[in-house]
């Protein structure tokens, strides 16, 4: 059965591509990949220019997933904060995987410009504080990746960051000049037309329904399989049951952007001078940037819940009036959502089960840039060089408590308890 594309801004804005075909049949590869997010997608391209067979399979359609929906904030760095990586990993490996995020920002510039994939990139974004604790540790932070990481963080005060932002809700900012923006979904379909034309055979709409493990694994359809020396597994949040063993690390939370109405060039410019990405740091983030047509593109909202949360559009549109009061008669015109996959810690977990089947998952709500790199880094170990995928897979995840059925009211008592917190200081 063929799926629509999820409405958005970012699918009303290019035109749809035909349907791939599904698979049909068995088929034989080197490689194996579920999923045409980032993740996947990169992988595959990566492989294929290796000179690999690489067959991958998605359940609808290219970008369909996160890939195709989010905020399009390319940042350096993961979910989690270093310290968290400091804690595991030690300070040397922390900082080796902290400029491995900054190269990928890196790489998916350089593959923007190396396909021709024509998606709107602009370098700058702001991490921002609303309250005197945020700005606090915001500053801590701003600090520690100057001197422990070398990296070109820039500390602005209210002033210097109300001369690119106008909004006065926000005290203070870290701003990151070289993480950027881009539209998501113009990106997945680039990395795909690039993988295609590597060799890489795409099927849309094949959703697996078996992982087969083994010496010789497999990914079956409904209607073929693929044997591999080797399968991908970047299905995100969307597993649904099919590899319990890596869904028990994550949890699928629901998050939520708007387009609003077309602001025209002045106006929309007022509110973000630089045109950068922004962030805030509260822990029910709003986050926002331009679209290339002038709209803005305000995020935020997250819902424990598998369905979207009640009166979503009203919502989201009374928290992007508290950022900018001066869009008060501009409604948001479309509002989607999807999912992210957080860890317990907010760390990345990637890694291989059985020397044979590699999986990437756990981004925690930062995976515009750090999906190409788990692709890259998967793609790499596949060909022998599992260096940097050993590093990853030293990070340790705890499984949510609660099994299936108990960890979403558990999540959710802490989700609120972190909200409080940041209402009262
Ligand atoms: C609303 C939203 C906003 C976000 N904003 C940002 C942001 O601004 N910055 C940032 O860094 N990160 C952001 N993220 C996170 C980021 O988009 C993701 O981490 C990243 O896109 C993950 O890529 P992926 O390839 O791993 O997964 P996905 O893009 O989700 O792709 C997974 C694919 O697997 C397929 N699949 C799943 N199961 C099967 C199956 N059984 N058979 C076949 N195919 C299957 C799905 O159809 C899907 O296409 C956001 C996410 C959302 C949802």
């Amino acid at each position: 059965m063929t799926s629509a594309f999820p409405a958005s801004w970012y699918a009303a804005s290019l035109p749809e591509p035909a349907a791939l075909p599904p698979l049909q049949g068995d088929v034989q590869a080197d490689v194996a990949v579920l999923g045409a997010g980032y993740t996947g997608l990169t992988a595959a391209l990566e492989l294929a220019s290796r000179g690999q067979h690489v067959v991958l399979l998605d359940a609808q359609r290219i970008g369909w997933g996160a890939s195709g929906r989010n905020g399009g904030q390319a940042l350096v760095g993961y979910g989690c904060e270093v310290d968290e990586l400091e804690r595991q990993l030690g300070r040397d490996d922390a900082r080796h995987l902290f400029d491995w995020s900054r190269d990928a920002v890196q790489a998916m510039r350089t593959r923007i410009d190396r396909y021709g994939i024509d998606c709107h990139w602009r370098e700058g974004h702001a991490s921002v504080a609303i309250r005197a604790r945020h700005e606090r540790e915001l500053r801590a932070h701003c600090e520690h990746l100057q001197q422990q990481y070398d990296y070109p963080m820039q500390w602005w005060d209210r002033q210097t960051l109300r001369g690119q932002l106008d909004s006065p809700r926000y005290r203070a900012a870290m701003f990151d000049p070289l993480s950027a923006h881009l539209h998501p979904l113009a990106y997945a379909r680039g990395l795909a037309d690039a993988a295609r034309a590597a060799g890489v055979v795409i099927h849309e709409n094949s959703a697996v329904t078996r992982v087969q493990r083994g010496p010789r694994p497999a990914l079956h359809t409904a209607h073929g399989s693929v044997s591999a020396a080797h399968l991908v597994i970047a299905g995100n949040a969307w597993l649904q049951g099919l590899l319990p063993v890596l869904e028990h690390r994550i949890m699928p939370v629901g998050t939520y952007i708007g387009a609003s109405a077309c602001l025209g060039p002045e106006r929309a410019r007022t509110l973000i001078r630089n045109d950068m990405a922004v962030a805030d740091t509260a822990w029910a983030l709003d986050y926002f940037r331009l679209s290339h047509d002038h709209r803005l593109l305000f995020g935020g909202r997250a819902s424990y819940s598998a369905l979207p949360p009640p009166g979503l559009r009203g919502v989201m549109q009374r928290r992007m009036h508290a950022v900018f009061p001066q869009l008060a008669d501009v409604a948001l015109d479309q509002v989607w959502g999807g999912y992210v996959d957080i860890t317990r810690n907010r760390a990345p977990h990637w890694g291989r089960l059985d020397g044979n089947l590699y999986f990437a998952q756990g981004f925690s709500g930062h995976g515009v840039a750090a999906a190409g790199l788990a692709g890259d880094v998967i793609a790499a170990a596949i060909a022998g060089q599992s260096e940097r995928l050993d590093v990853f897979q030293r990070l340790k995840h705890a499984p949510f408590p609660g099994g299936r059925l108990l960890r979403m009211p558990l999540l959710v008592a802490a989700m609120s308890w972190y909200r409080l917190r940041d209402a009262l200081w």
